[in-house]
């Protein structure tokens, strides 16, 4: 099996706040891995401390083999981390333009992740006009133009309606099906249960349970489910 990142006794202090205490796990390739826990439990640092805009306090960390530096190995990886940002008044299309001119990609993939994210029809349109949803879905096809070996997101269903909910997450079934390696970190149960085949559950900043999603299902006992959104508290 091949190892895409390896996350060796990571812990992060932000001043006083322990944010992350000695988390390890690994992720391999072509499996789709979810990072559950509630708000706070240390998703997002552990993201922006693999993708070297965070830096640790201890511990460890290797992208694939570990034998090429940080800076080239994230060269083979997609990652929104933040709220979908474009040229509000240049195309999807002209956005994803400059994005490979930046970046040196053929133009020529940009047709086929239009496609693979649903905007074909709205290629022509200002970004300005786009809803929550199309904006998330054109950051997908902005990060996979490189066609990275693994595609990391960050909460990428906050803030949409259930619909909009459903088409982010059938598009990251759908990239994982073509054998891309996922990282979704979420604070909801269901969305990690529907989309997931691995999960990490961290809570204040440790690691509660790895491994399989439906050896957590099993174990559900190990969590206090609220009632009114599904988040793992
Ligand atoms: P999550 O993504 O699971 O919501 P975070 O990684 O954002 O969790 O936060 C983990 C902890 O670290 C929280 O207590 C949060 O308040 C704190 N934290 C996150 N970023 C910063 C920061 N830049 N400065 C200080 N504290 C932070
Ligand atoms: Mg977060």
């Amino acid at each position: 099996m091949e190892t895409i990142l390896t996350i060796q006794n990571l812990s992060k202090r932000y001043g006083r706040i322990h944010a992350l205490k000695n988390v390890s796990f690994s992720i391999q390739k072509g499996h789709v891995y979810g990072i559950l826990g509630p708000n706070g439990s240390g998703k997002s640092t552990t993201l922006g401390i693999v993708l070297n805009v965070v830096n640790k306090t201890s511990g460890d960390y290797k992208w694939f083999d570990g034998n090429v530096q940080t800076h080239k190995a994230l060269k083979k990886v997609g990652a929104i981390i933040e709220r979908p940002n474009f040229y509000p008044y240049m195309t999807a299309e002209e956005n994803l333009k400059l994005v490979c001119k930046i970046k040196s990609i053929n133009y020529s993939k940009i047709t086929e992740k239009l496609d693979l994210v649903g905007l074909t029809e709205r290629k022509d349109s200002k970004f300005s006009t786009f809803s929550l949803g199309m904006k998330q879905r054109l950051a997908i096809a902005s990060a996979l133009l490189n066609d990275p070996e693994i595609l990391i997101l960050d909460e990428p269903t906050n803030g949409l309606d259930p619909q909009g909910i459903h088409q982010i997450r059938d598009i990251i079934k759908e990239i994982a099906s073509h054998g891309t390696t996922i990282l979704l970190a979420s604070h909801l149960l269901d969305e990690v249960e529907k989309v997931c085949s691995h999960v990490v559950v961290l809570r204040k900043g440790e690691v509660l349970y790895s491994g399989s999603v439906d050896g957590m299902s099993a174990n559900e006992g190990f969590f206090e489910i609220s009632s009114n959104d599904n988040s793992v508290l």
